[in-house]
Order: C-alpha cells, then structure tokens, then sequence
C-alpha cells in the first residue's frame, strides 16, 4: 500500500496550487484526512484522483470519509 500524499505532494502531482488543495480539503470537495484537527492533510492517491475527475471517491460515496 502506497503512503498518503501531503497537500505538498498533491499540489506537485496535479500542477495545481497547495492552496486549491488545502481549500478543497476543506470544503470536503477533495477527501483527506488529518490526524489532528488542523494538522497536517493525508491525502489517498485514489481520492486525488477522483477529485480531479470531478468525481467523488469511494469513501464519499459510501460514507465512510
Ligand atoms: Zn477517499
């Protein structure tokens, strides 16, 4: 199993700003974890995926986010 990617990494991977990460994390457009209530964003590779697709991922779909 791959490790999950920071807001850093995923930022990099999608040619996107660490901002519009952070923000769709946020807004729960973009699924991610965090160990702790405003620490550092985990993101699934899968997840990332999804989101740039405009899609949600399986977690959102069945609700276990
Ligand atoms: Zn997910």
């Amino acid at each position: 199993m791959k490790r999950p990617l920071s807001v850093r990494e995923a930022a990099s991977m999608t040619g996107k700003h660490p901002e519009t990460i952070a923000e769709a994390l946020r807004r729960g457009d973009l699924h991610g974890g965090q160990r702790v209530k405003g620490g550092t964003w985990s993101i699934r590779e899968k997840c990332l995926e999804a989101w740039l697709y405009g899609k949600k991922c399986k977690h959102q779909i069945e609700g276990t986010a």
